[in-house]
């Protein structure tokens, strides 16, 4: 082992996909999240359950590790800006509070010149009677959504009351895009103008979920430069360290917007473990801990099928698979509707 420990908070898939990647560096890893039945529990070296706001726990956490990242948006900013007292957090915490809020994000993606949906803060009903404008749209929490959650479909003013929303909240009202397809761009920098990009991934959903991912995405010349480029723009503005992801909508037109950033490895980018000599785990883990980078090579087109639910039971009942096909159970105790219990890559 080398002497690096990395602190991940957090503690779902993409926690055991960056502790698998940090073990093949030989970096030992410590999660820390509240969810006592976190999956990363199972492909860390060392786990911690307590509360995000628990001061002693979180402080006992950063003597322990060298480095800290996440790998959920959903951290207070408190403990994060606390954490980075201590020892470095990345990306750092000033960008994780931009980006989860939807509101913020959106105005600083428009001061780069950068298009994204037409949207308008919702702060109570009365805001919304007037907007037929934004409609259809889909209103959006603006904090604390991932997987469609907190994120209403409305058609017409009518529709308001039968929604029943929780005006308690604040939200985002977001017009529709005609969408013909969607892509997200996974980059991790590494420091100024120094960075690894993969090719934009294509991305299908269901329900707000992604479904599908593959490589090549089925764009035009201009769309596949114009995204790199507008994803190389946002690392370098945000001076990120680490793995970023920005997803983008494509409408009829042609016309590409960016939807949303992620701070952080993304669900579309699972692929890049067996389609790319390094993947967006790895590599997320080389910035953050200020290892080397290493120039980026795709090794084979792929495509990434979540699976979904009980979608997973098939592959445990009968995990036999072809040779350029590979199967990630995220071992979550509980199946559930709508939860992401694994992946399986095959590569082209
Ligand atoms: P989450 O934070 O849950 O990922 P997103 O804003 O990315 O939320 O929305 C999830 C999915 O819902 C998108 O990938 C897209 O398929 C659909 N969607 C969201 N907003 C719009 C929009 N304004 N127009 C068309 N489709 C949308
Ligand atoms: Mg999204």
């Amino acid at each position: 082992m080398s002497e690096i420990t990395l602190g991940i908070l957090g503690g779902g898939q993409l926690g055991s996909m960056l502790s698998v990647a940090a073990n093949k560096l030989k970096i030992k890893t410590i999660i820390y999240t509240d969810d006592k039945e976190a999956p990363a529990q199972k492909f860390c070296d060392e786990f911690i359950c307590g509360d995000y706001n628990d001061k002693i726990k979180i402080y006992e956490f950063a003597k322990k590790v060298d480095f800290i990242t996440f790998e959920f948006e959903n951290i207070p900013f408190q403990t994060l800006n606390e954490l980075n007292k201590l020892k470095t957090v990345s990306p750092k915490p000033s960008i994780n509070r931009l980006i989860q809020h939807r509101l913020a994000e959106k105005d600083f993606v428009n001061k780069l010149n950068i298009r994204t949906t037409r949207y308008v803060h919702i702060q109570n009903k009365e805001d919304l009677l007037t907007l037929e404008d934004f409609l259809p749209g889909i209103l959006k929490t603006t904090t604390m959504g991932y997987d469609g959650k907190g994120q209403y479909p409305i058609n017409s003013i009518e529709e308001i009351d039968s929604l029943n929303i929780d005006f308690k909240k604040d939200y985002i009202l977001e017009k529709l895009v005609k969408l013909k397809k969607e892509i997200s761009v996974i980059i991790t920098r590494f420091r100024n103008n120094k960075y690894e990009i993969y090719e934009p991934i294509e991305n299908k959903h269901k329900d707000q979920i992604l479904r599908h991912s593959k490589i090549p995405a089925e764009i035009s010349k201009k769309l596949f430069n114009q995204s790199k480029e507008w994803a190389i723009l946002i690392a370098e503005e945000l001076k990120y360290i680490g793995t970023l992801c920005i997803e983008f909508f494509i409408d009829r037109n042609e016309n590409l917007y960016v939807n949303e950033i992620a701070p952080r490895v993304h669900n579309s980018g699972h692929l890049t473990i067996n389609a790319y000599n390094v993947s967006q785990f790895e590599n997320h883990v080389r910035a953050v801990c200020a290892l080397k980078q290493i120039t980026l090579k795709k090794i084979s087109n792929a495509e990434m099928f979540n699976l979904i639910g009980n979608q997973i039971t098939r592959y445990r009942e009968n995990p036999k698979l072809n040779h350029n096909q590979y199967l990630f159970d995220y071992l979550k105790k509980e199946i559930k509707d709508k939860r992401k219990m694994g992946h399986l890559t095959i590569l082209k």
